[in-house]
């Protein structure tokens, strides 16, 4: 029965502490205060309150709270007063313009997530994910009910897919040497932020993405600046619809939300369009063999969706019993795992 040692009392205050870190950073985000001292650097705490239209005594400390998370510091401090600017960290991922932006992400994390996990006693006690409870609807598909109920929310939900594809996406697609194929379909492609940077990364490549019609009618709000004729869409539900003919077929971000049952049944739907030799290349984040980490897939799995994070080792085994053999499996330095297997 020693003293507590420093160490650990810092640990445990970072995790009792991390729920209001979060809640700054997205309320920071939300406020937009990033992108005030992107355009503005060196507002002091009663200019940014009034350009914000808050209330100084909350902005002073919101600004103090996000000094010593990284996320704001004193571009001059004379005595009493901090001329606040950006970090690094801030101009790279929280500006809403930067190419790596998170803002739209932090928003979704805020409106869509925050709620779910503020239920989280009750979603372990029940077993059951708490969309209902924090959004009071009663979903029977997450994306149709959930995620795409009003134009709104749908757009914010397609702007966080978009934000964390534009991260992930060039690592992903630059994974492997995808040079022996020549089409490819992303499979719940979204905004086709991936598939570009796949045509980006492989020119002879052509990539059909495939989405529900709700969400391929809103893509023109994301096609990039130089749009690349090597992409395309098509509207469909992978459950019910055939699916674009590919000699590639990419699923990133799609497995986890679903469990056993329905995994098995839209790997056999993509078996069936494919012929030996054709590829599937999955992208998620790949659980540790004893699924002891990493927290981030852990913690995501709490969300309680009717999916589940699942080891390479895992998806594997449900890519064999339909015939596809993994030949690479990439831990990317990235926020997603890929990994490619070849049907035989
Ligand atoms: N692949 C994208 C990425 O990595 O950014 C998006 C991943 S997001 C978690 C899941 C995607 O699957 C959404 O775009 C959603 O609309 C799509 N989706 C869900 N159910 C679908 C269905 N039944 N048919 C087609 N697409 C579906």
């Amino acid at each position: 029965d020693s003293e507590p040692r420093e160490e650990d009392l810092q640990r445990i205050s970072e995790l009792m502490d991390g729920f209001k870190a979060s809640k700054a950073l997205f309320t920071a985000c939300e406020l937009r205060v990033f992108d005030l001292l992107q355009s503005q650097p060196g507002l002091d705490v009663t200019q940014v309150a009034q350009e914000l239209k808050v209330s100084v005594k909350g902005t002073e400390r919101l600004l103090e709270a996000c000094v010593p998370l990284g996320l704001l510091k004193c571009k001059e401090r004379t005595s009493q007063r901090c001329e606040y600017e950006n970090t690094d960290l801030a101009t790279r991922f929280l500006w809403s313009e930067s190419p790596f932006s998170l803002h739209d992400h932090i928003q979704h994390c805020n409106s869509t997530v925050w709620p779910l996990f503020s239920h989280l006693e009750n979603a372990v006690r029940e077993g059951t994910s708490q969309h209902e409870r924090a959004a009071a609807n009663k979903p029977n598909n997450l994306f149709q009910d959930t995620y795409y109920r009003s134009r709104e929310v749908k757009l914010r939900f397609m702007k966080a897919m978009h934000s964390v594809a534009k991260i992930t996406g060039a690592s992903v697609a630059k994974a492997f040497d995808l040079s022996g194929f020549r089409t490819a379909c992303d499979v719940g492609g979204c905004t086709g932020a991936m598939a570009y940077e796949f045509a980006k990364a492989h020119p002879g490549l052509s990539v059909t993405v495939f989405d529900l019609p709700a969400v391929v009618e809103m893509t023109e709000n994301f096609h990039p600046q130089d749009k690349n004729d090597q992409v395309s869409f098509v509207a469909g539900d992978f459950f019910k619809d055939e699916l674009p003919k590919a000699d590639l077929y990419i699923l990133a971000r799609i497995l986890h939300d679903w469990p056993d049952d329905k995994v098995h049944s839209l790997l056999s739907k993509i078996a069936a369009m494919c012929s030996p030799g054709c590829g599937l290349l999955l992208s998620e984040i790949f659980l540790d063999k004893d699924r002891s980490g990493p927290s981030r897939g852990l913690l995501q799995a709490l969300s309680m969706s009717d999916g589940k994070q699942r080891s390479a080792k895992e998806y594997s085994l449900l890519l064999e019993s339909h015939g596809f053999v993994t030949a690479h499996v990439r831990h990317t330095d990235n926020l997603l795992d890929a990994m490619l297997c070849i049907k035989v």
